[in-house]
């Protein structure tokens, strides 16, 4: 067997190796609702940042509120139409677009909100501002909590996702890196990646998701990749249940297997919450040192990191979780109480820190899990020597990216405070933040764009290039679909058939 059951130690943290972290938080995020009864609630970002100050990680890391993006900058990914449709509906003009609602997706699952475009932004400025941080050197580590939206698509919303703003981060990150890996810990597959990427090299996602009679109902194992991304696509569909010392000895193996392969310059870490027990929507047993296993192992390959939210809805324990992990990123162990804080009576009656696994079956046998990891590591072999990967140059700096001694100024970083409250009222007024250095910094206007495209550097990708892709992908899936049938024979198929495209909300009711 390759699959072999490793006991789940206690985390450790180093003092050596302090990383420099950058954490991106927008005081008004926690004020968007998605409606009363709507499982997405962004208030447990705000819970989850207040017991992060609350718990003294301000003084390790820096804080920053990000520009939010901009409409042009969503439509690097997403469709002009669709984003004018975020930017333009309200609930009250909404009878105005019976059309739109159907064609993008948004209803129940995805309703319109008031300030959903401003939602969207933060979650989007938050990532692509990390990515950019990263870029330049000028952390090792980014979090996002606000993003983590894994599921919204090219021109439709999804199970509660509107903007990707995974994907506008890793393509901010692909001008300058020429490897990056996506990492998917949410319960649910992180299908709008994968899709975003799935004809490329550049790019490897890897999910760790339920399969079967589960949303989105993709993320089949032999879901690989097409074309020049075939095997740049990983699928490790799991069952009910997993533990933490089963799920540690199936991501700790393929993880290594990536990074010694594939050697990511960068990588993403989608954090979503609703793999923990307990969760409102998830059926995973991950306690939250299982969960934050899998954060710190992917911060022991010392690659630049950007870390994100996604889904998570039983609110305290993905606040706990996130907080927890935000102090293993910072070399710290958190301590077993819970601090006071803005949402103290949230977390009784034990008022303490941890997520504990429940005694649910794990109906992931280490044959099932030998299976799969017998196949992964059969696919990865093909990325082991990948020349037109390995031979991609990383571009000179384009701009004046220089470092700017003028953005690591008290007025560029946020300001740091003990409780949530004292941290909003002390937060600086928008616009100080948005100064013409920090615009530069991101550097993602059409301007840019084009001067880029006139240059004929290898690692930055021009704004047509998504069409591309997207051409180049239905030509493959055209081309899979015909060989589909000579193929499927020596296809591992140990997953049962998929339920199709489900609702969250409609699954759970
Ligand atoms: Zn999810």
């Amino acid at each position: 067997m390759i699959f072999e059951l490793k006991p789940f130690d206690e985390l450790k943290v180093g003092t050596s190796s302090k990383k420099r972290v950058a954490y991106f938080y927008d005081s008004d995020v926690g004020n968007y609702a998605y409606g009363a009864g709507h499982p997405m609630k962004p208030h447990r970002i705000r819970m989850a940042h207040s017991l992060i100050m609350n718990y003294g990680l301000y003084k390790k890391m820096e804080i920053y509120r990000a520009k939010p993006a901009t409409k042009q900058e969503m439509c690097q990914f997403h469709t002009d139409e669709y984003i004018d449709f975020l930017a333009r509906a309200t609930p009250d003009n909404l009878e105005m677009f019976t059309k739109e609602q159907a064609k993008f997706n948004v209803g129940d699952d995805c309703p319109v909100f008031d300030g959903l475009f401003e939602y969207c932004g933060i979650s989007g400025g938050g990532s692509m501002e990390g990515a950019a941080r990263l870029n330049r050197g000028k952390c090792d580590i980014a979090i996002n909590y606000a993003g983590g939206l894994h599921h919204a698509k090219k021109s439709e919303a999804s199970g509660f996702c509107y903007v990707n703003d995974i994907v506008l981060g890793i393509i901010e990150l692909l001008r300058y890196h020429p490897r990056v890996l996506y990492i998917d810990i949410d319960v649910h597959h992180g299908d709008g990646v994968e899709e975003a990427f799935y004809t490329t090299d550049r790019v490897m996602t890897c999910s760790f998701h339920k399969y079967g009679e589960f949303f989105p109902g993709t993320g089949e194992l032999r879901d690989i990749g097409v074309g020049k991304g075939k095997y740049h696509a990983v699928n490790i569909p799991l069952r009910d249940g997993i533990d933490d010392a089963t799920y540690k000895s199936i991501f700790e193996p393929v993880i290594q297997r990536i990074m010694d392969w594939y050697q990511p310059s960068a990588v993403v870490l989608q954090c979503g919450g609703d793999s923990l027990s307990g969760d409102k929507l998830g059926c995973f047993n991950l306690s939250m040192r299982g969960h934050a296993n899998c954060v710190n192992f992917v911060k022991s390959f010392n690659v630049p990191t950007m870390v994100v939210g996604g889904g998570g809805y039983t609110m305290r324990n993905v606040a706990r979780t996130w907080a927890f992990e935000t102090g293993l990123l910072n070399e710290t162990l958190l301590d077993a109480e819970l601090p006071f804080n803005d949402y103290y009576e949230y977390f009784g009656p034990d008022y303490k820190l941890d997520v504990r696994p429940s005694n649910m079956h794990n109906a992931n046998s280490p044959e099932y899990l030998n299976r799969i990891l017998t196949q992964v590591f059969a696919n990865l072999e093909n990325t082991k020597h990948a020349p037109s990967v390995q031979m991609q140059e990383v571009p000179p700096d384009l701009v004046d990216f220089d470092d700017d001694p003028e953005e690591d100024t008290k007025e560029a970083i946020d300001t740091r405070g003990g409780s949530q409250k004292a941290h909003d009222e002390r937060i600086v007024p928008e616009n100080e933040f948005y100064d013409k250095d920090e615009d530069a910094v991101r550097a993602k206007d059409s301007t840019d764009y084009n001067e880029a495209e006139k240059k004929p550097t290898p690692s930055i990708i021009p704004a047509s290039y998504y069409n591309e892709v997207a051409e180049d992908m239905v030509r493959e899936l055209e081309r899979d679909e015909k060989n589909e049938n000579k193929e499927e024979s020596n296809e591992a198929t140990i997953t049962p058939a998929s339920n199709g495209n489900g609702n969250y909300l409609k699954e759970n009711n």
